[in-house]
Parts: C-alpha cells; sequence; structure tokens
C-alpha cells in the first residue's frame, strides 16, 4: 500500500492508495503548532501496511526540504529528519500539491506522455507532468501558471506582486473582479450580494449578458496562457479543475475556441479536458511521487 498526504489549509488528508485507488482516507485537522508531529504519529500508526509516503505541499518544497508554507505560517521544515525521528523505513518524497494533483490526473486518465493541469481555485495553479513524473522545476516553479502575465487591459495587482497575472483575471476572486469592472456597463440579472464565480457562470449558462460577457473573457484568457504553454511545453492534454471548472463543458468548450484561436498551428489538437478526481487528485498524485 502507498500513501499519499495532501496537507490543506484546514485538514490534511491522508490517503492509504492501492492499484492508484485509494482504499482509505484519515482525516485530521490543521493545527501548525504540531502539524508534522500529528502527520506522522497518525503515519506510524499504518506503517507496516505502507510502502511509500508522498506529501503534497501547499507552498514550495525541494529535495523533502520545505522552505515555506504561507497559508499555514511555517517554514523550515526537514521532511528527512522527521522520518529518520519516526523511524520510518520507507521511501518519502514530495512535491507542490498543485503538481501532486497534476500528477493524479494524468495517472487517473492512463495519460503515459505529457500533461498540464491547471487548477481554477481562489488562485490559479498548475503541474506539469512528462513520462509519468511531476517536473519541479529548477526554482521549484514549474506550473505555477496562474502568474503568466496575460492580462494587458485591466492590470490587477497580483498577490505575487506584479500585475495582470493570469491569477488575477481567471480565479474565482479574479472572476467576480471583473463582474464588479462590468457591472455598470452590461445588462444584468445577477444580484449584487454574495455573488462569487458559480453564480456568474451560472447565469452565464441561463444567458445573462454580463455572465456571457465575464465567462468570455476568463475564457479567453485561459486559451491564451494554454497557447503559450503549449509551445513551451507541448503536451498531449491540458487538464483542468478547481472549483470554478464546475462550469463544466460550458466553459471547456469556450477555452477550446481561444485556444484554436491563438495557439501554434503543430499544437492545434492538443485535448483540452476536464480534471476528473476533484479532491481526491492530490493524495492519489502524492501517493506516486
Ligand atoms: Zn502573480
Amino acid at each position: 500500500m502507498r500513501c499519499g498526504i495532501d496537507i490543506g489549509g484546514t485538514t490534511v488528508k491522508i490517503g492509504l492508495v492501492d492499484n492508484y485507488e485509494i482504499k482509505e482516507t484519515i482525516v485530521i485537522e490543521t493545527k501548525p503548532e504540531t502539524l508534522f508531529d500529528d502527520i506522522f504519529s497518525k503515519i506510524n500508526e499504518y506503517k507496516d501496511k505502507i510502502d511509500f509516503i508522498g506529501f503534497g505541499i501547499p507552498g514550495n518544497v525541494k529535495n523533502n526540504y520545505i522552505n515555506r508554507m504561507p497559508n499555514i505560517g511555517l517554514s523550515d521544515i526537514d521532511l528527512n529528519l522527521l522520518k529518520k525521528k519516526y523511524n520510518i523505513s520507507c521511501d518519502i518524497k514530495s512535491s507542490n500539491d498543485a503538481n501532486c494533483a497534476a500528477l493524479g490526473e494524468a495517472l487517473f486518465d492512463n495519460n503515459n506522455d505529457s500533461s498540464y493541469f491547471i487548477t481554477l481555485g481562489t488562485g490559479v495553479g498548475g503541474g506539469y507532468v512528462l513520462d509519468g513524473k511531476v517536473i519541479d522545476g529548477h526554482h521549484v516553479a514549474c506550473g505555477e501558471i496562474g502568474h503568466i502575465r496575460i492580462d494587458e487591459k485591466h492590470q490587477y495587482k497580483c498577490t505575487c506582486g506584479l500585475f495582470g497575472c493570469l491569477e488575477t483575471v481567471a480565479s474565482a476572486t479574479g472572476i467576480v473582479r471583473l463582474f464588479n469592472e462590468y457591472y455598470k456597463d452590461y445588462n444584468t440579472n445577477i444580484p449584487c450580494d454574495n455573488v462569487n464565480a458559480k453564480v456568474i457562470f451560472d447565469y452565464a449558462k441561463a444567458g445573462d449578458e454580463l455572465g456571457l460577457k465575464v465567462l468570455e473573457e476568463v475564457s479567453e484568457y485561459l486559451g491564451k496562457a494554454l497557447a503559450i504553454l503549449a509551445v513551451t511545453n507541448d503536451v498531449k492534454t491540458f487538464y483542468i479543475g478547481g472549483g470554478v471548472a464546475e462550469c463544466g463543458e460550458f466553459l471547456i468548450n469556450r477555452i477550446k475556441n481561444y485556444y484554436l484561436k491563438y495557439s501554434f498551428y503543430a499544437c492545434k489538437n492538443t485535448e483540452i479536458k476536464l480534471a476528473k478526481l476533484g479532491n481526491k487528485a492530490g493524495m492519489i498524485g502524492a501517493a506516486y511521487l
């Protein structure tokens, strides 16, 4: 049995995985003070069953050394030292959580070639998988596609400090930002209170003018970003996941249209698919790092 661990801001999901399927999931609360002691104590209970442990880290990690996890407020953690401390004999590997999800989706789809996974959530993240392996990159920044500078028009400030990043216009928060930008200029029935990306896209599906305007613009940014990735990585498949992707084929088809418009001729037939595993992708991918 392999163990894939997905560390999130509120919970840690520990999956016992066999043959690319989760056989058992253990969920523990994310308490920064005792986070890794909690995780390793739990793993220790299953020690005899497990022959590999993979960590999906919400942050920057290289060679099992976690530089920082900004959302959890922890930094400088050496998983190899913890492995010794807890007397774990099997291999431990780690990667960024979006990279793990990318690997999970590729494995689930039997993709032994190459793929890029893009997750559209509160932010925009991603991961690049080649020949069944996650590519972290020299600065462990491979897959940070949320920071492709794609928008020349609005130039919203990004959390990274730059302006016009993909994340500022194609994340759940970016979608609401565009909604507010165009609210006065387009007809709409979308209620202003508690508006979110799902509501905006649901209205778009029902033909709302403002909803469609936002959806088209978001799809164009994404199609353009994928066209950029296509000529640098030339993957077989793009997988689109995350909460925003719950909009489904309605969104994917539009992204495909814009991808065709902007992509290099040799990459026109790159597949663009909805991710299938939801929040299980991280655990499954981590188990096969
Ligand atoms: Zn950015």
